[in-house]
């Protein structure tokens, strides 16, 4: 059962003490109180009076609402497996105040009337909702779906994600419309032939276990053709949850070259090899699947020299039944939303793999510029849109505690240090009691 949470609405006024206040626009970072009124941010500095709505701080990180631009909040269509509501209470307890959500829900965002639907539920919620339309008609990949009325409608990228965009001139003309929008096609770069039909990384572990493998090269593949036509198409192409190497040095090679591709990466493909599909541990299948220590070196090396723009968690639950069955029938995927500041802050910055600011970073701003949205500014007068972090706090992640409702997550019982602390947002407040 998902843990029900709300939020509060921010009282008239409301003072933030002692907080680290990091303004990455603004190349800001010292411990200040913050004084919020009317849902705006009113001073930074020393208060001098005091206020009857007061949170001390100290220690904690208050910094511009984070994004995780790739989430699957299941409705319509599985709302057994997640609502609009339980996804964005996952992701308000996780310390973000935005999600961008994946298509394929069902029926797919194909439609204006679907994007309506999901910005109306997810309108009084305190976390923002941006919904990624589909690039083909009921993501069938046959016919460009009719992407200007997405667009019209608030769709913040196009995307036939669960499948890649399997046909090349489809993904050109996609590449070529999105142009004029100034948002990304994001890719799920996956060759579904050399896939074939595989439910785990192809290695040693694969063959040991008898599953049947999923090559690295059925995500390079795919990467190296979208480059090529996002150079070909001066377009933006943004490649979804990276799992190799081989990734990183492609993506790496065409930023060189000064192509428009970005990317992202999911915080368990920094963090666990397919070694936790030992067992046949269901909670360890995702698509694309975990790889080995060599491709994990490599994701560090492209987080560290800004390759990998992005982390974004991939959020996709599921229902038990899925998930309790045979591995190779088990559905892909995994819960991350109420993991991700825990483990960003873990494996990355306390082990010094990247810094604090080049984290944040990566959950705040880049995701916005890469969907052309407006960054919360953490100035006078603008309106409060904060995550609030504890980077010291030791913690470990219990999944009976969760507001998705999905539990289908390797992380269950993993200790962190770093853990979301609140988000302010639409003139609401979340604190995590
Ligand atoms: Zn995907």
């Amino acid at each position: 059962m998902a843990r029900e949470i709300t939020a509060k609405v921010l009282p008239q006024k409301l003072l933030l003490k002692n907080a680290r206040l990091i303004d990455l626009l603004n190349k800001r970072d010292e411990v200040t109180d913050i004084i919020i009124s009317d849902g705006k941010i009113d001073t930074i500095g020393k208060a001098t009076t005091t206020v009857a709505d007061t949170i001390d701080l100290k220690g904690k990180i208050v910094t511009h609402g984070l994004i995780d631009m790739h989430v699957h909040l299941r409705e319509p269509g599985r709302e057994d497996k997640e609502t609009i509501l339980t996804g964005c209470n996952a992701a308000m307890a996780g310390g973000f105040t935005a999600v961008a959500c994946m298509p394929n829900t069902m029926p797919p965002i194909d439609t204006a009337d679907t994007v309506h639907f999901i910005k109306s539920k997810a309108q009084n919620h305190l976390v923002d909702v941006y919904p990624v339309g589909c690039v083909s008609k009921k993501r069938e990949g046959k016919e460009l779906a009719e992407i200007g009325h997405l667009v019209e409608a608030g769709v913040v990228g196009i995307s036939d994600d669960g499948d890649p965009v399997y046909n090349a001139e489809i993904m050109r003309r996609a590449l070529e419309y999105v142009k004029m929008y100034r948002i990304p096609v994001i890719e799920h770069a996956e060759d579904k032939q050399l896939s074939n039909k595989g439910s785990m990384n192809e290695g040693f572990t694969s063959t040991r276990l008898g599953l049947r493998g999923i090559p690295n090269i059925s995500e390079e593949v795919v990467v190296a053709r979208d480059i090529l036509l996002a150079e070909y198409t001066g377009s933006h192409v943004h490649i979804a949850h990276i799992s190799t190497g081989g990734t990183v040095r492609l993506v790496r090679e065409a930023k060189k070259r000064g192509v428009n591709v970005t990317c992202e990466v999911c915080p368990h493909h920094f963090t666990l090899t397919d070694a936790a599909v030992e067992n046949y541990d269901t909670f360890a299948k995702m698509n694309p699947p975990l790889r080995e220590s060599k491709d994990l070196e490599e994701i560090k090396r492209g987080l560290q020299d800004g390759t990998i723009d992005v982390i974004a968690t991939d959020h996709a639950p599921h229902t038990v039944e899925d998930k309790e069955c045979e591995f190779d029938q088990a559905a892909f995927g995994i819960t991350g939303l109420e993991t991700c500041i825990g483990i960003a802050f873990n494996d990355l910055v306390h082990k010094n793999v990247i810094s604090l600011h080049s984290a944040l970073e990566k959950m705040a701003i880049a995701p916005r510029k890469i969907l052309n949205l407006p960054i919360p500014q953490l100035t006078p007068g603008s309106p409060a849109n904060l995550s609030i972090i504890d980077p010291e706090k030791t913690w470990t992640y219990d999944v009976t505690r969760t507001c998705s409702k999905g539990v289908n997550t390797p992380y269950n019982g993993y200790t962190m240090k770093g853990k979301a602390f609140g988000v302010i947002n639409k003139g609401k407040i979340f604190i995590e009691e």
